[in-house]
């Protein structure tokens, strides 16, 4: 048995913790099933830390996910929440992990499995086998380049000002991450900016270029523009295999591409820090989606998204390759054997409840290891 992960669970708010319910299940599979054992340790964060502790996430929470392999969260936000200043609102404990751990890269695949090709807003040709990997900058660039804000001018009208600003080792971090990951997978990275009209472009092109010119000649080295990434993802998105892109760029981005998957319910996505000389590495997984409360508390949540993400954990915090594959394809079996949360469902198809997704899912598992 190789030595135990030390595992922080933040459920949050909504239908986090209905998601991580569900996870924990398969957690406790692959503790008692696999050569992985878990130390978890739980937490609050979101509106639910609001509530117990006074703060979207407190100091000691901060402090365990710090200590932590990993971190997997499940979502924050709500209602009861919405009209908190901007300062103490849930998402702000989201944003000070992410700003504390120092997670620069954000990683979100996008994945089509085939049984839910008709879910894409594509057509199933286009999007039948996809499977590629954003890795979006998350610190920096122009959310939090200076100067910033909005300013009176003497004419009485009013001037807003963002910096996108990036330096050379902030490009080379995020680009080293990525490089990797496609090292990993197809070996094909295409970087995305707009060098012909910003001059930080050009800085991304030059320094990933001789990144990888550096460090990682194998790897097929691409670049395109921001606003043809956006076109080609819609025309043609099997073309790509890693793409890594700025802040801003990323955020758009991804997001599209989330959509070429069908729904927010699937969809999982890492955030990652630098490795310390131990080399273990700064990483929090949750789901793209938000607390859902429209379905909150109804077990109507589909878990796979939490699921997924636990899957990614196990990919990239502790090389367990073989068993985030595991999982997958325990996603895939159910899906194919016809279970559907109602994010998933089409129009007359028999839906399940959360807990039976997750029943499922430990049946697939049971059925795959035997
Ligand atoms: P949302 O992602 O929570 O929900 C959007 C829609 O998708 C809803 O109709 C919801 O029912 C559905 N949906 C989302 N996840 C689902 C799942 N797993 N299974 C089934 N259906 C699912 O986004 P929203 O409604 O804009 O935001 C709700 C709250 O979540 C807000 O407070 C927002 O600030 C917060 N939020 C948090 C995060 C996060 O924790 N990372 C991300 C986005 C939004």
């Amino acid at each position: 048995m190789a030595s135990n992960k030390k595992l922080l669970i933040l459920a949050g708010d909504g239908i986090g913790p209905e998601a991580m319910t569900q996870v924990r299940r398969v957690v406790d599979w692959m503790d008692k099933r696999r050569s992985v054992g878990f130390d978890i340790d739980e937490g609050l964060v979101g509106g639910a830390a609001i509530d117990a502790e006074g703060a979207p996430v407190s100091d000691a929470t901060v402090e365990k996910a710090m200590n932590s392999d990993a971190v997997l969260l499940g979502a924050v936000g709500g209602p009861k929440w919405d009209d908190l200043p901007f300062a103490q609102k849930p998402e702000r404990g989201l944003l000070r992990l992410r700003k504390d751990m120092v997670l620069f890269a954000n990683l979100r695949p996008a994945l089509c499995f085939d049984a839910l090709v008709d879910a894409s807003a594509l057509k199933p040709e286009l999007v039948s086998g996809l499977d590629i990997m954003i890795v979006r900058e998350l610190t920096g660039g122009i959310y939090f380049g200076e100067p910033r804000g909005i300013e009176e001018l003497p004419d009485g009208t009013r001037r807003g000002i963002n910096t996108q600003v990036y330096t050379t080792p902030e490009i080379q971090r995020v680009a080293r991450v990525a490089f990797d990951l496609a090292k990993k997978r197809g070996n094909r990275l295409c970087s995305v900016e707009k060098a012909n009209v910003m001059e930080s472009g050009v800085l991304w092109r030059e320094e990933v270029t001789k990144l990888g010119a550096a460090e990682f000649p194998e790897v097929e080295l691409s670049h395109m523009y921001a606003d043809n990434c956006a076109m080609q993802l819609v025309r043609n998105p099997k073309q790509f295999d890693v793409i890594v892109t700025d802040n801003l760029f990323g955020d758009i981005l991804s997001d599209a591409a989330a959509m070429l998957t069908g729904s927010l319910g699937m969809l999982p996505s890492a955030s990652l820090g630098d490795m310390d000389a131990q080399g273990r590495r700064m990483a929090l997984y949750e789901p793209v989606h938000g607390s859902a409360p429209d379905i909150a508390g109804q077990n109507k949540a589909n878990p796979l998204a939490t699921l997924l993400s636990f899957a990614m954990m196990l990919r990239y915090s502790f090389d367990l390759g073989d068993d985030a594959d595991l999982i997958e394809q325990a996603v895939q079996d159910v899906l194919a054997a016809g279970k559907r949360t109602g994010d998933i469902a089409q129009p007359g198809q028999p839906v399940v409840s959360t807990s039976e997704m997750g029943d499922a899912i430990l049946a697939a598992l049971d059925k795959r290891a035997a």
